[in-house]
């Protein structure tokens, strides 16, 4: 059944039973999208672990890992040795190959959104609130145990690094262990946020004191188009918490560490990134170079020491963020 959940969600089915055996736990679904496992022995290793994929609809290659890690727990693969929450964050997006419906789900994990007059008509509100409910109670019903969230997602476009960890800004801080384990699952780079941003990731960090990144895993592409092998490394990290071990570590100087610097805000019609659409990720601009212009804000150039670009889109709405532009960083220690 377990593995037949997935094509259920993406039917807009629901399975036949809310709760089930596994071969070394059980499972219960606490709504759509919503699934926890739970080990028959807990391993005294074990973190509680939030495993989350399909915050964009269309960034399909996590969602088949996730396909991939609940047939092997159904086959006995992977002996479940850690309380699990497998999420699939916006189901209609999914159904539909597209990043989201009304607005993007990934800025609106924040309590308060109401509060502050900022909280967008359509699904993704609701769902926001459904998900962090969901992580909410999860992390309460295993509270003794050290918390983690993977929220996985793929980029929109080619990357210097396509396999990078975004950690968000908060106060706790990340434990060492964390980057030795991102080496080994075959992240390249490392990028830390400067400032708050409501992201799912952020979220658990921010609310929950957890260890927590957005995972970008590679580029978009359609179901079936993915190559799951080069993400094995990943995978492996993944099975580690789910079974309650501790995973391999490598070397986190395999990896690049960039801080973010500034963010490009879009403040006017007359707004224009100077730099080819198709620029990937962490191209890096020298000294002098002219990278944006608008009516309000006026140019941007680079001062000081060279930028790398990260997430450009100059087709954002206007007060919203247009790219991150990042410096690399020595590795923490
Ligand atoms: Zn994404």
């Amino acid at each position: 059944m377990l593995s037949e959940w997935l094509g259920l969600t993406l039917d807009d089915e629901t399975p036949d039973a809310r709760e089930g055996r596994l071969p070394f736990g059980r499972y219960v679904l606490h709504g759509p999208g919503i699934l926890e496992l739970l080990p028959s022995a807990r391993q005294t290793q074990a973190r509680a672990c939030v495993i989350s994929a399909g915050i964009h609809g269309n960034e399909t290659a996590p969602i088949e890992l996730v396909g991939e890690l609940l047939s092997r727990l159904e086959a006995g693969l992977i002996r479940l040795g850690a309380p699990t929450l497998i999420l699939l964050g916006n189901l209609p997006a999914m159904r539909a190959s597209q990043r989201f419906c009304v607005t993007n789900l990934n800025r609106l994990f924040r309590r308060d959104l109401a509060d502050h007059g900022d909280e967008p008509p359509g699904y993704e509100p609701k769902r926001a609130r459904e998900l962090m409910d969901a992580v909410d109670a999860f992390y309460a019903r295993h509270e003794d145990a050290e918390r983690i969230h993977y929220d996985l997602h793929t980029a929109i476009r080619d990357s210097r690094y396509p396999r990078f960890a975004v950690e968000p800004f908060a106060d706790t801080a990340i434990h060492a262990e964390q980057w030795r384990w991102l080496a080994a699952a075959g992240l390249q780079a490392v990028l830390h946020q400067h400032q708050h941003s409501w992201t799912f990731s952020h979220y658990s960090k921010h609310y929950h004191q957890a260890q927590a990144f957005t995972l970008e895993l590679g580029k978009v592409r359609p179901f079936g188009d993915n190559d799951l092998a080069v993400l094995r490394p990943m995978r492996a990290l993944l099975e580690a918490l789910i079974e309650g071990r501790e995973p391999q570590g490598g070397d986190p100087a395999s990896m690049a560490f960039f801080r973010v610097e500034h963010e490009l805000i879009r403040e006017s019609e007359q707004f224009a990134l100077h730099f080819a659409d198709d620029t990937p990720n962490f191209s890096e601009f020298d000294v002098g170079t002219r990278l944006a212009s608008d009516a309000v804000a006026g140019d941007f150039i680079v001062d000081d020491a060279p930028l790398a670009v990260v997430f450009p889109n100059a087709h954002v709405e206007i007060g919203a963020r247009a790219a991150l532009l990042v410096r690399k960083i020595a590795t923490p220690d």
